[in-house]
């Protein structure tokens, strides 16, 4: 699989109301059977939500996958680089073609298995395992240990992160859920962030400060509000 990731992002971005285009059908690189894609043309994150580890819930907004597991064949396939192929026929049209969305044990089968693949996809795939993982922990106020496995991702991808403002932020959520408070605070001390990520900013010296390892939301909107501050890479 190659890198595709900055192309799918730039779609995701498309601000307006919730679009989809016509489904397109590509052709599985491993058993050649058809797959739906359906094409997300707008969205917004009106009454969304957003989460310390940089998730975004948003009804108007759904997830695009970069990657998807066939049902034919159960095979992990990136989505933009398969091949084209023709519509189902009449007689094949009550044939589910959709994708499988991918579980945290897909993604770590992709980390164990990172044979010279890019940095950028490289840390795609840890981004989406520690997201995906944490999807059990949204919504409940317990603090659950991360596993081994979460954590060797957490140590992995912050060597991957850079200086940007929104590495920083990823940097800091990554030292706080190992409970590194010590290193996330000198992160928020030391660097310089823009007026526009400040809330954020405060919210995550708040929980430094409180030793808080947890998960949490960082914004809940209402139906006719916006997120007003994101962090996405
Ligand atoms: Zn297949």
């Amino acid at each position: 699989m190659n890198d595709g990731v900055p192309e799918v992002q730039a779609e995701e971005g498309t601000i307006g109301p919730l679009r989809y285009g016509e489904p397109v059908y590509r052709g599985c690189d491993n058993c050649g059977r058809a797959v739906k894609i359906v094409p997300l043309l707008s969205g917004n994150t009106l009454g969304g939500s957003l989460w310390s580890d940089g998730y975004l819930e948003a009804p108007q907004l759904p997830e695009q996958s970069l990657l998807g597991k066939c049902r034919g064949c159960g095979e992990i396939v990136c989505l933009a680089d398969l091949p084209p192929h023709p519509a189902p026929g009449i007689k094949d049209k009550s044939e589910d073609y959709t994708f499988v969305p991918l579980a945290p044990d897909d993604y770590e089968y992709l980390l164990a298995n990172l044979d010279n693949v890019s940095a950028a996809y490289q840390l795609y795939i840890r981004i989406m395992f520690w997201q995906v993982s944490n999807h059990k922990r949204r919504g409940s106020g317990d603090v659950e240990p991360l596993s081994d496995s979460e954590r060797d991702n957490l140590m992995e991808l912050q060597k991957l992160l850079g200086n940007a403002q929104a590495d920083r932020l990823i940097k800091v959520e990554v030292l706080r859920q190992c409970q590194a408070f010590e290193e996330a605070e000198a992160l928020l001390a030391d660097e310089a962030f823009d007026e526009g990520v400040m809330s954020i900013v405060e919210r995550l010296r708040q929980l430094v400060a409180e030793r808080n390892a947890g998960l949490v939301k960082l914004f809940s909107c209402e139906p006719e509000q916006e997120i007003p501050v994101h962090f996405h890479r």
